[in-house]
Order: structure tokens, then sequence, then C-alpha cells
């Protein structure tokens, strides 16, 4: 008998596949960011055992309680932040995590900057663009984007590398993959955090390198 989470991680694993069937990508080319947050390692175990080895995180606090014991047992383990970073937890946001995709604003930068600089620890940026400009939503709006990119290139030095997004839960996704894969091409950034359990075969079609899938693999939260 396999137990739920693999058996949910191979279904997924499968949806991505024929995604890139259908469009003509190959498999590799995209990275599936298996989205842990609130899970315990009681269900994230059987996912390392199945070869996953790309998590999300969207709390430092929680991350920092739960992955350092696996990333003993595990150390190919990967961590990313998905969610909102407080400029004052820069450190160990930097310490913890391999890529930290929700850089949305100049005093993050800032921190972020120098927190690498201190720590001689350079995790991959990804920067996260409020595609749909929702009020609540953290992420640059997309008419701010290009000049903080550059900014965060020149100014901060930073490892800036692509874009996420998270898309208006009440409209079509495609239009906003769609406008990020526009902003990553002409900064000549190569990664696209784009798509959720929900719309990652979409987000595959609009050029998503990494999917960010939590409830289709560790079920409802
Ligand atoms: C929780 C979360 C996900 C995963 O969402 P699911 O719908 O559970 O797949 C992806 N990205 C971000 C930023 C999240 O906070």
């Amino acid at each position: 008998m396999m137990d739920e989470v693999t058996e949910n991680l191979n279904e997924v694993r499968t949806g991505i596949n024929s995604a890139c069937a259908r469009t003509g990508r190959s498999p590799e080319t995209v990275c599936l960011v298996a989205v842990s947050k609130t899970h315990g390692p009681e269900r994230i175990r059987p996912a390392l055992l199945a070869g996953q080895r790309f998590f999300g995180e969207n709390r430092v606090q929680e991350a920092k309680a739960k992955w350092p014991a696996l990333k003993a047992e595990f150390p190919d383990i990967r961590l990313h932040l998905i969610g909102p970073l407080q400029s004052n937890k820069a450190k160990e946001a930097v310490a913890l995590f391999d890529v930290i995709e929700s850089l949305d604003r100049a005093s993050l930068a800032e921190a972020l900057s120098k927190e690498m600089a201190r720590q001689n620890r350079h995790p991959v940026c990804l920067v996260q663009v409020n595609s749909g400009a929702e009020p609540q939503k953290a992420g640059v709006l997309p008419e701010a984007a290009d000049g903080f990119i550059e900014n965060c290139k020149t100014l901060w030095r930073l490892p800036v590398a692509g874009l996420m997004c998270i898309p208006p839960v009440d409209e079509d996704p495609a239009p906003h993959f769609k406008l990020l894969g526009q902003i990553a091409r002409r900064n000549k950034l190569s990664l696209l955090s784009m798509g959720m359990s929900h719309d990652y075969e979409t987000a595959i079609a609009q050029g998503a390198t990494h999917v960010r899938v939590g409830t289709a693999i560790f079920g409802k939260r």
C-alpha cells in the first residue's frame, strides 16, 4: 500500500509530464516545489523517500523548527521561501533558505544584501510581482518591476534570477502568467515561479520553470 502523500506526489509528477508533453517541453525544465507549510515531518518524510527534494515554506519560524533535522538526514534538500518576509527576519532567511521567492521591496532588498555579505551565503532571489495589482497582496506592481529589478541587481547586488507571482483567485491565471513571462524576458531573467495546485498545468504552458504545489500533494491544510 502506497501512502497518500506518495500517491499524490506521483499524480502531480504525471500531471507535470503531461503538461510538458502537450506543450512540447522537456519535464526536466520544470522544478516541482512541494509546499509543505503547516504539515509536519510525518507527511514530509514520504515525499523525501519518494525522491522529492525541493520544498516551499511560507514562514521563517515554522521552517526553522521543521527543517534542520530533516536537512541533516537529507543534505540535498533545497528550501524555497514563498511567503512574505519581514526585514528583521532576513538574517534567519538567508541562513536557512536556498531560494527567496518573495523579494518585493527596497527595505527587504537592502536587509538581504547586508545579510548575504555578512554570512557569505547567497540564496537565489526571485522578485514577487503583484500581477493583479491587488491592494492586500505582496509584490511589486508590474509597472514598477523593471526599475526594482534593476536596483536589486546594481544597487544591492542581489542574485536575482527570476520572478514569482500569485494571480488573483477569481481570475483566469493565464494572462497573469503571460505578463510575468514578458517582464522576465525583457529583464533577461530565466526563472519563472508560477502555478499552484489548481493551475500548475496552465503555468507550465506559459513557461513556468518552478511550480509551487501544496494541497495536491499534502492534502488540505
Ligand atoms: C500555499 C502556497 C502555495 C501552494 O498552494 P496550493 O494551492 O496548496 O498548491 C503556492 N504558493 C504560495 C506563495 C503559497 O503561499
